[in-house]
């Protein structure tokens, strides 16, 4: 993790967020209804502390924020319509509290990623994938680590081997890992890192584990969820409470919710137009399905307010 240093993030105000968000002069009922920041909340004010993701030396440069006009979408995204997701490490599907539920972890990101096909491929184990590609790891207070760039190398020359016509299909791999992970030999760990050029990413539950399932099914959900913006192109939030907020460790992380902000969820919207009524109704049934009552019923009430704005055919 990077350095911690005093705080000098200041929060944006109403006039801010509203300016990164756009016009909303052009765009239809439901969009407006989807987009009114008066649903979401402002950045907490814990974001601004010192010891917070925007005040330490990496997340510092976070700080000026991604607006949507600003945002330049994935090239991968074009034609494409399928998010491969790899168990990739030692997984223990019948403890839950060792392992998240993979196929649950695939429901939430469809419902997520919608309109958007993501298929859950079989495991692979380091050692198969050192078959493929080198894989540098070390051990660092007792937990083994995997570098990234080599996760995304192995990621890149699988995804050459797929056949067709999964490989027109296919616009993001991202692995999900039981090893721990670092980028490189001047940081401790990562959660998980995104290539974005490639399309491919990794992320790892090493650390998710020992305050119960449904802890650690939440923080890879969020994890899984925040990788693959990053993907699209989406960078780290400055400008609401946002899946998209970057961490420093795993208590601010727990801090912040699984849902995108109206400023990222444009950016979202402006990569894959899903019906966002049909989008928070899938969502509210994958959290529910999950036992994730909270991030459920924040769904449900935005299916609600969005209702006489679903479309139809
Ligand atoms: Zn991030
Ligand atoms: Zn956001």
């Amino acid at each position: 993790m990077p350095k911690k240093e005093a705080a000098t993030f200041v929060a944006p105000d109403r006039d801010a967020r509203d300016q990164a968000l756009g016009s909303l002069t052009h765009v239809d009922a439901q969009l407006r209804c989807a987009f009114a920041s008066d649903a979401f909340r402002p950045i907490a004010p814990s974001a601004c502390a010192s010891g917070a993701w925007l005040n330490s030396a990496v997340g510092a440069k976070d700080a000026c924020g991604q607006t949507f006009t600003a945002f330049v979408p994935s090239r991968r995204i074009r034609r494409r319509d399928t998010i491969q997701l790899l168990p990739q490490g030692d997984f223990f599907p019948s403890n839950v509290a060792m392992s998240p539920d993979l196929d649950q972890l695939r429901h939430v990101c469809a419902a997520f990623f919608s309109p958007l096909r993501v298929v859950l491929m079989p495991a692979v184990t380091v050692a198969e994938a050192r078959r493929t590609a080198d894989l540098t790891s070390r051990v660092v207070d007792g937990q083994a680590q995997l570098r990234t760039c080599d996760v995304f190398e192995y990621l890149k020359r699988r995804r050459s081997l797929l056949p067709r016509p999964e490989s027109a299909r296919e616009m993001f791999t991202v692995a999900l890992t039981s090893w721990d992970l670092y980028p490189d030999a001047g940081w401790s760990y990562v959660f998980g890192e995104a290539q974005v050029l490639s399309g491919v990413g990794v992320w790892s539950f090493a650390r998710f584990a020992g305050d119960g399932s449904a802890a650690l099914f939440k923080r890879t959900a969020r994890t899984l969820l925040h990788e693959i913006s990053h993907l699209f192109g989406l960078d780290h939030c400055v400008y609401h409470e946002c899946l998209m907020n970057g961490a420093i460790d795993i208590d601010e992380a727990d801090t912040q919710p699984l849902h995108a902000c109206p400023v990222c969820l444009r950016k979202l919207h402006s990569c894959l137009s899903p019906d966002l009524h049909s989008r928070y109704a899938a969502l509210q049934s994958a959290f529910s399905q999950a036992g994730m009552s909270e991030e459920a019923s924040w769904c449900g009430q935005r299916a609600a307010e969005l209702s006489v704005h679903a479309r139809t055919g």
